[in-house]
């Protein structure tokens, strides 16, 4: 065998404490249960109370390691068994220089079964993430270059999450960010307790006509609520408009983007450019969103290779985790010219980025892009101490050490 095969693969889950929980202190009727998950009354959606995702690394003959990322919000155990149960000996002896190749044979496997999505997608992401890093560190070069000759070294950074408890402390923390040299933001819908209209005002005056400001509708509506809730915030300066319809209702969305003037904004949720192309057939969509925890490199370029076809822009998602597919996704979007912004979630990437190495970081509205072979990220020892790994891979783990 000539090339540096892939020699193991053990997923682990890492848990994180948080000051206070995603999108803000809990509300009345949003108690946490015996697992540590509570259910936002405003989008009838189960958060846990901490942060939490699921690393994979991956080691090749060589010894060359990569990691990767994938949602562990809720339920990591099914992806890593996923990983362990089903899917590592089919990746072990693989060449990981091709990880398109590898991700296309393992979405095979199960296709006329119908697991296209879900959490065996999030194992294919994570698996597909840490295969890039692997390839880029072969190569010597960034995953950024290994995707695109122009690359650039910055991505404009919107400003996303207020979890403050009124709308005066939303405003200025919103404005705490304007000062450090942010000009976008995005407010969730489900939290502006006071309407939508008094929300959208209030973030106005405190950050100007110039300031973009977007809406998250965390697909909690019709069509008809939608498109009227969109025409009701558009005279206060709306830049996007997110997820306004349920993911299932494409007619729905395809209604809300035929009959508002706002642009619509939608995909963090899909798992592979099959979800966008269905949609695109039918719903003049403004931007997509992908989320690079869900969909890995090789769905992500896919996705943004579709969305320039259609003439889409792309800002990608940006969700919780420890930073690994953060740093993926930055590269792939500097490599990718229909990326105009990104998500960038201060109350997860602030604290959580102590626990990773590297120099990505965003400051002055602008993500600078970790430099460095394959991610140019890694998880730091104390994150490695704090990440339990999961099942068979953990036993050949335990073996080896
Ligand atoms: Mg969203």
């Amino acid at each position: 065998m000539e090339f540096d095969s892939v020699k193991s693969i053990v997923p682990f889950s890492l848990t994180l404490p948080r000051e206070k929980p995603y999108l803000g202190t809990l509300r009345k009727g949003e108690e946490p249960n015996a697992s540590g998950y509570f259910v936002r009354r405003g989008n009838g959606t189960v958060y846990p109370v901490f942060d939490r995702s699921v690393l994979v690394r991956i080691e090749t003959r060589s010894g060359i390691v990569g990691w990767g990322e994938t949602y562990g919000l809720v339920a990591p155990g099914a992806v890593g068994e996923i990983i362990n149960d089903l899917l590592a000996e089919f990746i072990v002896g693989r060449d990981p220089t091709d990880p398109a190749a590898i991700y296309d044979d393992l979405y095979g496997l199960l296709r006329v079964r119908g697991y296209g999505g879900g959490f065996f997608a999030d194992a294919l992401a994570a698996i597909d993430i840490a295969l890039w890093d692997v390839a880029g560190r072969i190569a010597g070069c960034s995953v950024a270059n290994l995707l695109g000759s122009a690359v650039r070294q910055t991505i404009p950074a919107y400003v996303s999450g207020l979890p403050e408890d009124s709308l005066e402390k939303r405003a200025e923390l919103a404005k705490s960010w304007l000062v450090r040299g942010f000009d976008s933001f995005k407010f969730a819908l489900p939290m502006a307790d006071d309407g939508p209209k008094a929300e959208m005002s209030a973030l106005r005056s405190a950050l100007g006509e110039k300031a973009r400001i977007a809406v998250d509708m965390h697909w909690s509506h019709t069509a008809a609520q939608a498109t009227e809730l969109i025409e009701y915030m558009a005279p206060c300066g709306l830049w996007f408009a997110e997820a306004p319809v349920w993911t299932e209702d494409i007619e729905g969305l395809s209604r809300v983007c035929r009959d508002s003037a706002v642009p619509i904004a939608v995909g963090e949720e899909w798992r592979t450019v099959y979800d966008m192309r269905h949609r695109i057939e039918r719903c003049r969509i403004a931007i997509v969103q992908p989320e690079m925890g869900h969909k890995g490199i090789t769905n992500f370029s896919r996705i943004h290779d579709c969305a320039a076809e259609r003439g889409i822009e792309v800002i990608p998602h940006a969700t919780i985790g420890l930073g690994i597919f953060l740093a993926a996704s930055l590269l792939a979007s500097a490599a990718m010219p229909r990326v105009t912004a990104h998500e960038f979630q201060h109350s997860i990437f602030e604290p959580n980025r102590r626990l990773v190495l590297g120099d990505m970081d965003c400051v002055a509205g602008s993500y600078s892009i970790p430099t460095g072979p394959g991610l140019g990220t890694e998880p730091s020892p104390e994150a490695v101490a704090q990440m339990v790994p999961m099942g068979k891979g953990a036993a050949s783990l335990a073996r080896r050490n």
